[in-house]
């Protein structure tokens, strides 16, 4: 026996609203973005107030055309560029959440989920009467197209082991860490969002990158970044682990397992997904207090800020 379960492994909303505003990266709209407290069980669910407050759950059956972000459609209504909030959210543990936009898109704001974070840290959580219930790995499933490569395997907690190999001045860097030890805040959150300058009047041409800015992304040319500094050395493959979360939150649950992945990007990650989902056999749900030995199982999540910073432990 594992014993009764501690407030890591009940379910957590925000303690109050928090407002963002800013232009949507792909769109250029500006938007008035409000996060919502929800209550347990809910999930997370985008609302789109501009169109009759119509509803998207961030799950992976309304995930919608996917290049370079990850995009929800329900009944064609949008919501785009989704990653970086839906990472924040897993990443720092809120499980339910209503997020009212009043346009298509999420603000981009620095590129990265530092905006976010640094907003859940002074609104602070509430711990939910609900046990989270988590998806745990049960046999590996893979997505394989030419180089790229994503897979995920059984295991203890949630460990990302993520490769990038670009071409200069970015090269090939590997990251490892384990997201239930309450890292992501410090590790992951900072890292911002990249691209190359001389993608750019392309990405501008086909309307990709209509609100892009040095404000809101690491801009790079063949010569080496042009606005830095970066916020680590290995920033680049940072985000990358930033997105895999944000995208592999639309399995719906917090995944329980070990993922890999090499030169993959939001295509790959949603392939994840949903092959995942459609392999019963791969998976199941497991609530995190038989997850894991109750020793490891304080040890990790007595280091996550989402536990030091919920001010109401039910
Ligand atoms: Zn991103």
């Amino acid at each position: 026996m594992n014993g009764t379960p501690g407030p890591a492994h009940l379910e957590r909303t925000l303690q109050s609203d928090i407002s963002f505003s800013g232009v949507g990266l792909h769109s250029g709209a500006m938007v008035q973005m409000r996060l919502v407290p929800a209550p347990a069980g809910s999930g997370i669910v985008f609302r789109r107030t501009d169109l009759d407050n119509f509803e998207i759950p961030a799950t992976g059956r309304n995930v919608a055309k996917v290049s370079y972000a990850t995009s929800l459609m329900r009944q064609s209504v949008l919501i785009q560029t989704t990653e970086h909030l839906l990472s924040a959210l897993i990443g720092f543990g809120v499980d339910n959440v209503i997020v009212e936009v009043d346009n298509l898109e999420v603000p981009i704001l620095d590129g990265s989920a530092l905006p976010y974070v640094q907003a859940f840290e002074s609104t602070g959580l509430r711990v939910q009467r609900r046990r989270r219930e988590y998806l745990r790995i049960l046999k590996e499933v893979e997505v394989r197209d030419g180089s790229k490569f994503i897979g995920v395997y059984p295991g203890a907690g949630y460990t990302i082991d993520y490769t990038i190999d670009f071409p200069h001045p970015i090269g090939s860097a590997n990251f490892r860490g384990d997201l239930a030890s309450g890292a992501y805040a410090r590790l992951i959150a900072p890292a911002r969002t990249f691209g190359f300058k001389e993608d750019e009047a392309m990405l501008r041409n086909m309307g990709l990158i209509r609100g892009a800015s040095e404000a809101c992304a690491i801009i790079l040319s063949r010569h080496g970044i042009q606005n830095g500094p970066l916020r680590f050395d290995d920033e680049f493959v940072r985000h990358k682990v930033l997105d895999l979360i944000g995208d592999l939150a639309l399995a719906g649950r917090r995944i329980q397992g070990r993922v890999v992945a090499e030169r993959a990007g939001h295509a790959m990650h949603t392939a994840l997904v949903q092959k995942l989902m459609r392999d019963r056999s791969a998976w199941e749900f497991a609530h995190g207090y038989d997850a894991l030995p109750e020793t490891s199982q304080t040890e990790t999540q007595s280091a996550s800020p989402a536990l030091r910073l919920a001010p109401a432990h039910a």
